[in-house]
C-alpha cells in the first residue's frame, strides 16, 4: 500500500532504539525526511545511517526530550514537521507506596508534558497548512493498569486526558492525534522490566520471559517492526479520519471487549 507520505517530514523523539525506532524505520521506509532523537549519540548516529539507506534525509539530534533546551534543540533541526511521533523512555518500575512528589514529577516530565510541549508547538503550523499527523507512544497500562508501573499508570493518564481533548480541536484542520499503546514489545525496556521480574522471583530470564509472554494471548512479545507500521499507517494519508484514538498493539493482553 502507497501510503502517500513520501516527501513528508517527520520528527520521532527517542528514536534510537525500540518502538521509536520501529515507527522511524517505518516512516523512512514511505519516504518521509527524519530529525530523530535520543540521548546517547553512539546509538543515534547509527540508527541515522541505518535509517538513511532508505533513500531519506534523516538528521540527529542528541538531546534529553523531557527538558525545555532537549526540546528546542530537536524543534531547531525542524520547527514545523508534517508528523511528530512522541515517544520517550518509561519510569521505574516499583510499589505504589514508593513514590514522592519527585518522582511524579520526573514521570510527568517525560510521559505527559513533553509530548504535550511538542504538540504545542508543531500543531500551530500543520493547521496552517491543513495536514498534520501526531502519534504518541504510549502504554496498555492507560486501559489496564500495571502494578509495577504506577508512575506510567499515572503520567500517560494525564496525556490521554489532554489528546482525547485536543485532538477533537485540530481535526477539523486536518490534523490528527491518536495514541499507540504497546504491551509487551521485544525491546531493552521489556528486557529490563524482564530482569525485575527475574530478581524479585529467583527466576532465570527465559522463566521470566515465558512467564510474562505467557499472559499474552499471541503468545509473544511485539516486534518494533509490527509497531512502527501501525505508526506509520496512522501517519498515512488514509488514515485522516482516525481522531483522538487509542490504539491497543498488546497481543490480545488487555482482556477487554471494547
Ligand atoms: P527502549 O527500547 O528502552 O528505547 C528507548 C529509546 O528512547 C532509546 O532510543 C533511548 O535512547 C530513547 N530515550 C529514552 N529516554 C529519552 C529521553 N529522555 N530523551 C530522548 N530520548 C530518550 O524503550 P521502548 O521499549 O522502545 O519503549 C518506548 C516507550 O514505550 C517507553 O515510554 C516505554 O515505557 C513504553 N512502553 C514500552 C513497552 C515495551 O514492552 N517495550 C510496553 C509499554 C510501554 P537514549 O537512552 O540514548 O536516550
Amino acid at each position: 500500500m502507497d501510503l502517500g507520505i513520501k516527501g513528508k517530514t517527520a520528527i520521532v523523539c527517542a528514536a534510537s532504539k525500540g518502538l521509536g525506532r520501529g515507527c522511524a524505520e517505518a516512516l523512512a521506509q514511505a519516504g518521509v525526511d527524519l530529525v530523530i532523537n535520543a540521548r546517547s549519540i553512539g546509538p543515534l548516529e547509527q540508527a541515522a545511517v541505518e535509517l538513511a539507506r532508505h533513500g531519506v534525509s534523516v538528521t540527529p539530534v542528541a538531546a534529553d526530550i523531557t527538558t525545555n533546551e532537549g526540546r528546542a534543540a530537536v524543534l531547531a533541526a525542524n520547527p514545523a514537521p508534517d508528523i511528530l511521533v512522541n515517544n520517550a523512555g518509561g519510569p521505574p518500575p516499583g510499589m505504589w507506596s514508593d513514590w514522592e512528589r519527585e518522582d511524579f514529577i520526573k514521570a510527568l516530565d517525560a510521559n505527559m508534558l513533553a509530548p504535550i510541549a511538542m504538540m504545542k508547538a508543531t500543531l500551530p503550523a500543520m493547521m496552517e497548512r491543513g495536514w498534520g499527523r501526531v502519534v504518541n507512544i504510549t502504554s496498555q497500562s492507560v486501559k489496564s493498569p500495571i502494578a509495577v508501573l504506577g508512575l506510567s499508570n499515572s503520567a500517560r493518564a494525564g496525556l490521554t486526558g489532554y489528546v482525547a481533548g485536543t485532538a477533537r480541536q485540530v481535526a477539523g484542520a486536518g490534523v490528527t492525534i491518536n495514541n499507540l499503546l504497546p504491551g509487551i514489545h521485544a525491546t531493552d525496556r521489556a528486557i529490563s522490566l524482564d530482569q525485575g521480574v527475574m530478581a524479585a522471583q529467583g527466576i532465570t530470564m527465559e522463566q521470566a520471559q515465558a512467564q510474562r509472554a505467557a499472559t499474552i494471548p499471541a503468545g509473544r512479545y511485539g516486534t518494533p517492526d509490527e509497531f512502527g507500521a501501525m505508526c506509520a499507517f496512522l501517519c498515512s494519508k488514509h488514515a485522516g479520519f482516525i481522531v483522538g484514538q487509542n490504539i491497543l498493539l498488546d497481543g490480545g493482553a488487555v482482556n477487554a471487549t471494547l
